[in-house]
């Protein structure tokens, strides 16, 4: 296939009652890795990369990899933009072939975030790309980003379905007490604020910090009206753990090959996992012709 918008997919989970993994990736290996367990899973997938990432590769370099794998797998994929501020590299993205595209205007107040999504909506929709925007702030670390505990704030719900009918954003992610990063403690998720928002608001949600929250929980926000889940920490740590592994076994070992094979794996099984709390499996089949 090729790299297509994320709205169909995101509107098909939204309707069917299934979320859509959105994994962040640094390296080609940790790309490979995503779409081989979408493909093994027959998964609809969404690749991400961060501001940061996009500033170390190259915006072009990402988007043709996604686009070779995605010619290669017969899975529907999109290519997505996280967290990103700045106009000028949410349109570089658009341009090297990205299909997808966060606007986070979420620390500014809510004139400016209704003003600066509307902004990107409205030249996304003249080339047919995907806009998710932020509601509340969500907790701790994200690329250089950082919102301790005392910042982050929960979106409200009437809020969410004024800021919607304001920007026409196709997607929002609505603060509901996850957090960037690693949690130190169990997450404190507002599910009945998951509820309320869906019932609100006419877009798909998306649930920020999807890394190590526990299995039961993550199905709770699926079930409440989450229909794309952000990983990355998490799969970074596993995925960094492996080649760790490697160079404590053989501290001498020279060749990327080896310690890439393991970390592929490593990752390509973690993304399974999340795909199965999703439950992706099997849905890629709805976009054969
Ligand atoms: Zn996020």
């Amino acid at each position: 296939m090729t790299i297509i918008s994320s709205t169909p997919l995101l509107e098909a989970a939204r309707s069917g009652g299934y979320c859509i993994g959105a994994f962040n990736v640094h390296t080609l290996e940790m790309l490979q890795a995503v779409v081989e367990a979408a493909e093994e899973t027959q998964s609809p997938l969404i690749i991400q990369s961060t501001v940061g990432t996009v500033k170390h590769l190259g915006p072009d370099y990402i988007a043709k990899a996604a686009k070779v794998a995605s010619e290669r797998s017969s899975i529907p994929i999109a290519l997505h933009l996280d967290h990103c501020s700045d106009f000028n590299i949410i349109m570089q993205c658009i341009r090297a072939g990205y299909s997808s595209v966060m606007i986070d205007a979420s620390h500014e107040a809510f004139d400016v975030n209704v003003a600066m999504t509307k902004k990107v909506v409205e030249a996304a929709n003249a080339v047919g790309i995907n806009v998710e925007a932020e509601l509340g702030r969500v907790g701790g670390v994200e690329d250089d980003i950082v919102v301790d505990e005392q910042h982050a704030l929960l979106a409200d719900p009437d809020e969410c379905a004024r800021f919607v009918e304001l920007t026409g954003v196709h997607t929002l992610a609505p603060a509901i007490g996850t957090a960037h990063g690693i949690y130190k403690g169990e997450p404190n998720i507002d599910f009945e604020r998951i509820r309320n928002i869906a019932s609100k608001v006419s877009v798909p949600l998306v649930l920020h910090g999807g890394s190590g929250i526990p299995d039961e929980q993550v199905r709770r926000c699926v079930a409440e009206g989450m229909s794309k889940m952000n990983v990355a920490t998490e799969l970074r740590i596993v995925f960094s753990n492996a080649i760790k592994e490697v160079f404590d076994q053989n501290p001498e070992e020279n060749d990327p090959r080896k310690y890439m094979v393991p970390a592929k794996q490593a990752l390509k099984k973690a993304a399974i996992e999340k795909m199965r709390l999703c439950g992706s499996f099997g849905k890629a089949k709805d976009y054969y012709q």
